[in-house]
């Protein structure tokens, strides 16, 4: 029997109408009414629903479960809302309940519960994709950065609360080959390979260790059940182990090379950026002493204060004329003298003289680079223009950010100017390979800039960084400077010697011309003579000297080594 509710037609259109799924039950606890929605999720007609019980539709035991509270409720004139996982055929589906009381008028008895089920499995899924892609990083599916901080500030606060001055540790593990594997092998191996150590990781740590992608290539393990903070030391030692397990295609074996930073809470940090920084800071005097894990401690602290100092000093020396560029001479395949790579000195007060590697990273971190490098821009020119006659060019290094600075064309061309200088291919602008390029285009359209204005690009440490052949091709630089790295050794293995020439070769094919760079004795020269390659660098030919002495190598016309 068709219950019929005393609906007009428009009530009844939009009643069936509704997405919501709509149900009058009687007190016999029998359907008399359901909307068009009901019928078609759970997938009945609607004679086979009417006049059935709520408990021959949905099973006692569902029904003892989710339904009979409210519905007694209900009948005793209580509103009730819930939410609850309800399955419907292969599905399951996150449905509202609101139960209503429903009298025939007002003020009589209840005579039917009328019920609404509004399905938001939609929107929980929605909020489930918020959360994982909040949280979560999208390659490996790890904790993300952000989600650490959050874990690691409810740990702390954890700790602060129960007063537990028990130790945990912020292991950093950085897998130092990575960015090698992504060149070598694939982005997509390198990213499983992370993803894979995440996983050794959280197998052999446990549950209660939580890890985290903290970096492109780093992974961070929240260790909580330390038994003393020497612990770290010893449990370092085994994730290394662990870790370094290689990977094996049948084809070729990958080694993760690792190496780790530990921070522990409290003795090292008492917020979670702290703990972050130690941690950070720990891997990079690992990085210095090549150990393969480092605890941060008061020892560090001492070289961070060192470090202070030598700022304090950099910024102090920036307008005295304690810079000082040297001249290291890039010659022909005869030693003729083409020209100079400009290098930068420092005369420190009271360590002497220094090479950049002791100070520019600390003047680029706290942003000192920028004047050192327009002093260094306006004084290379300036030697360029004495040194005009002798037809040679001078190559400068160019920051990551002075390359991106949109201010460096101007800063160029007034130096340029400055010193009466009219052809701007006589200054080479070297451009570090890894940082300055990660922004493809970016870089393609800096580069662009530069060469229409007719400078000569170089891409220094060629080989180091992370871009591959195919990409660099798309680059309108002009010339690839081979780092030194691919040169060490060639005199003594075949395969270093291979390697090289397989380098010198590609870089041919893509119209490069090549600079070899870091050449230290004549069997490496010899070698690379055959190589077909434009120009040659290393203390084999010259160390880097002062303009004075450079100076006397070009009056004297002599051929390197001399
Ligand atoms: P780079 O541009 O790759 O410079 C080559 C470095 O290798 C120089 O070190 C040079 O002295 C050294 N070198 C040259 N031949 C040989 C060799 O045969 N064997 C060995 N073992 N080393 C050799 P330096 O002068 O200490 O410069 C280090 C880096 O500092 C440079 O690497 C460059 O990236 C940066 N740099 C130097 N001067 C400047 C500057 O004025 N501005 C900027 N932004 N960076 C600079
Ligand atoms: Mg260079
Ligand atoms: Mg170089």
């Amino acid at each position: 029997m068709r219950y019929t509710v005393n609906v007009n037609n428009y009530l009844d259109y939009i009643v069936h109408h509704s997405r919501d799924f709509i149900m009058l039950i009687d007190k016999n606890l029998r359907y008399v009414f359901v909307n068009k929605a009901y019928e078609k999720i759970i997938g009945k007609e609607v004679q086979e629903i009417i006049g059935k019980s709520v408990v021959e539709i949905w099973g006692m035991e569902r029904f003892k479960k989710v339904m009979q509270k409210p519905l007694v409720d209900c009948f005793n004139g209580k509103e009730t809302h819930y939410v609850s996982e309800t399955p419907f055929g292969p599905e399951f589906k996150v449905i509202e309940f609101r139960f209503f009381p429903y009298r025939e008028y007002e003020g009589g008895p209840v005579t039917h519960a009328l019920v609404f089920k509004h399905d938001i499995s939609r929107l929980s899924d929605l909020e489930w994709r918020l959360m994982t892609y909040e949280f979560r990083d999208q390659e490996t599916g790890l904790f993300n950065r952000q989600s650490m901080n959050i874990i690691l500030d409810r740990e702390i606060q954890k700790s602060q609360i129960l007063k537990d001055e028990r130790p945990w540790g912020l292991f950093l593990i950085v897998i130092e080959n990575l960015s090698e594997i992504r060149r070598l092998r694939s982005t997509d191996i390198a990213t499983l390979i992370l993803e894979n150590s995440g996983l050794r990781l959280q197998a052999f740590l446990g549950k209660s260790t939580t890890i985290f992608r903290s970096e492109a290539d780093e992974l961070s393990a929240l260790v909580m059940d330390l038994k003393s903070e020497s612990d770290a030391a010893f449990l370092a030692e085994s994730i290394l182990s662990q870790l370094s397990t290689p990977y094996g295609s049948g084809v070729f074996e990958v080694r993760p090379q690792c190496r780790i930073g530990i921070a522990l809470y409290p003795r090292h940090a008492a917020s979670s950026a702290e703990l972050i920084m130690r941690s950070q800071a720990a891997i990079n005097s690992a990085r210095q002493e090549s150990a393969s894990y480092v605890l941060y401690d008061l020892e560090l602290h001492a070289q961070a204060v060192e470090k202070l100092r030598m700022l304090d000093s950099l910024r102090k020396s920036i307008y005295d004329n304690s810079f000082e560029l040297y001249y290291q001479p890039i010659v022909d395949g005869n030693g003729k003298i083409e020209g100079a790579e400009a290098l930068l000195r420092w005369h420190h007060p009271e360590l002497g003289l220094l090479s950049p590697d002791r100070f520019l990273p600390i003047a680029e971190e706290h942003g000192v680079t920028r004047e050192l490098e327009k002093k260094t821009l306006f004084s290379a020119a300036r030697q360029l223009a004495e040194w005009t006659s002798y037809g040679v060019y001078i190559s400068v290094n160019i920051s990551a950010s002075l390359f991106e600075d949109p201010a460096l064309i101007e800063l160029l061309d007034s130096a340029m100017n400055q010193a009466g200088i009219t052809n701007p291919a006589q200054l080479r602008l070297e451009i570090t390979e890894s940082e300055s390029l990660r922004n493809t285009a970016k870089a393609i359209s800096r580069m662009q800039e530069f060469k229409e204005r007719g400078y000569l690009i170089y891409i220094d440490d060629f080989g180091t960084g992370q871009s591959s052949m195919e990409y660099l091709k798309k680059l309108p630089a002009e010339v690839l400077k081979v780092d030194r790295a691919f040169v060490e050794g060639i005199e003594k293995n075949s395969q270093d010697r291979k390697f090289l020439s397989l380098i010198v070769e590609l870089g041919r094919l893509r119209n490069f011309q090549i600079v070899i760079e870091g050449i230290e004795n004549i069997d490496q020269f010899h070698i690379i003579q055959k190589m077909q390659v434009n120009s040659y660098q290393g203390f084999y030919f010259s160390k880097p000297v002062i303009a004075k002495t450079f100076e006397e190598m070009l009056k004297k016309n002599i051929q390197l080594p001399a």
